[in-house]
């Protein structure tokens, strides 16, 4: 009888039995197994392998632990938790909302986000100003997501509203289908909006649904076991002390911050209707100059929206608008060539970039690159001296950012040698430039368009627990 008893007291409790603690875990695999999703400000696979804001802080955790890092995607939003749940995974790293239903299943690490999440109408389309705005509409969310969550509670009060959580889909998918006119309305993070916006020009947000959420990493649980919740504890506490928390952030969502709907409609027509002219090229030029080739299409974008036979007033041509000194000098004979006109203007970049002396790094490096290719290097060189004298750092994007307008200003540019310069031009174009390189660089994801074929059977729907398809949905 008392063994028995002895048995259930540990059955509940790991520490008098032999299961080691989840961190031991992880420890003695030597593998941190990170759950993620694929959305811009979570994880996907750019042209250097993964990245977004959820693999760089898994990284950085598995790095300090001395671990390897498996990051995956499972089939379905809907099953990040059961991974955990399995113990398939430590840790989901998914732009998760921390909410009372999932805190039934999983621990959460410390918050590191606040978002709201948005209702989003099509231009043009059904509107919304209100929940009640939304009963008889054609609404899809994400299976599993905190919105569905959110949309049950709203139902007591509003038994019509209707909905339908879509397993296997990611918030681009929806936003997708509502572009297309395939439903009235989804519900996205504020945050993934933010991204998204700039690639669905005619989305908008109808109105915040419900309260800001808190994000947070998920957990896997195990009775009486808090290592691995101090441990995430401990290094959240640490980047965000160091500022590598909201460094990570600002580098994904400062670029997409800056909206414009014309000029994003613009890009994204141009993106379909000119990029596939010239992709080939830039790929070819990148590969020759050892850059990104899509900082490259970014800089051509900027210079002429992919124009060749741009021309400006004062003499610039072609899709990289290169000087006819500038042409010389690279030997390029025909600056509306595309094909020249791409070469000539990646080497350019590329030299720009071996003059940034070797201490700085990317991506500081290539900003003050793009900024010396626009303004030239004299007038760059100025600016980071003005930077120093105020007490900047002169090798830092954005202290010499702040500093370039200065070179407006008599009382600034008559302390350096080249004088006045449009100071605050480089830094629209640079802060164009990282936009674009944002956007590009997620639309060319490789694992964004695995949306399923047109003769694919149509996606599956989860109504309430009973699964349906498209064809059947209302
Ligand atoms: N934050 C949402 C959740 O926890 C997911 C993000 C989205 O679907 O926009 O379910």
């Amino acid at each position: 009888m008392r063994n028995l008893l002895l048995i259930l007291v540990c059955v509940g409790l790991s520490t008098c039995s032999a299961v080691p603690t989840l961190l031991t875990q992880v420890l003695t695999l030597g593998e941190l197994r990170v759950v993620t999703r694929n959305s811009p400000i979570s994880h996907y696979v750019g042209v250097d392998g993964p990245m977004g804001p959820e693999y760089e802080l898994a990284r950085g955790l598995a790095d300090a632990m001395g671990v390897r890092l498996t990051i995956y995607t499972p089939d379905s939003f809907d099953q990040t938790l059961d991974e955990l749940v399995s113990r398939r995974a430590h840790i989901a790293a998914a732009g998760l909302s921390v909410t009372s239903a999932r805190r039934r299943q999983v621990d959460f690490g410390p918050a590191y986000q606040t978002v709201r999440p948005q209702v989003i109408a099509r231009s043009g389309g059904r509107q919304a100003g209100s929940v009640e705005d939304l009963v008889d509409a054609r609404i899809e969310v994400i299976a599993g997501s905190s919105h569905a969550e959110v949309l049950l509670e709203l139902r007591q009060a509003h038994p019509q509203l209707a909905w339908q959580p879509v397993q296997g889909a990611e918030v681009d998918e929806l936003l997708y289908r509502l572009a297309a006119g395939d439903i009235d309305f989804t519900v996205v993070d504020s945050t993934e909006f933010i991204v998204a916006r700039h690639i669905y020009p005619d989305l908008r947000v109808a109105f915040d649904l419900g309260e800001a959420e808190q994000v947070a990493w998920a957990l896997s649980r195990q009775p009486g076991d808090h290592s691995l919740r101090e441990r995430v504890n401990g290094y959240f506490a640490q980047i965000e002390a160091e500022g590598v928390l909201a460094g990570i952030f600002r580098r994904y969502l400062e670029p997409v911050q800056e909206y414009d709907y014309v000029s994003t409609r613009a890009f994204v027509n141009h993106f379909d209707s000119r990029l596939p002219m010239y992709r080939s090229y830039f790929v070819e030029a990148a590969r020759e100059t050892g850059q990104d080739w899509r900082l490259l299409a970014a800089v051509g974008y900027q210079e002429s929206h992919w124009n060749p036979q741009a021309v400006s007033p004062t003499g610039v041509r072609g899709i990289m608008m290169l000087t006819q000194r500038t042409a010389t000098a690279l030997d390029v004979d025909d600056r509306v060539d595309p094909y020249q006109s791409i070469m000539g203007g990646a080497r350019y970049l590329s030299m720009m970039r071996e003059r940034i002396p070797e201490r700085i790094d990317e991506p500081d490096r290539t900003w003050l690159a793009l900024a010396a290719y626009n303004i030239g290097w004299g007038h760059l060189e100025d600016a980071r001296i003005l930077t120093e004298i105020n007490d900047g750092n002169p090798d830092s994007w954005e202290d010499v950012r702040a500093h370039l307008p200065l070179l407006t200003q008599r009382k600034w540019y008559s302390r350096v040698r080249r004088g006045f310069a449009r100071g605050w031009q480089p830094v629209h174009y640079v802060d164009n430039i990282q936009r674009y390189y944002s956007i590009l660089q997620w639309m060319t994801a490789s694992e964004r368009w695995e949306l399923p074929d047109e003769d694919d059977e149509a996606p599956q729907y989860e109504i309430y627990g009973s699964v349906g398809t498209a064809a059947g949905a209302p």
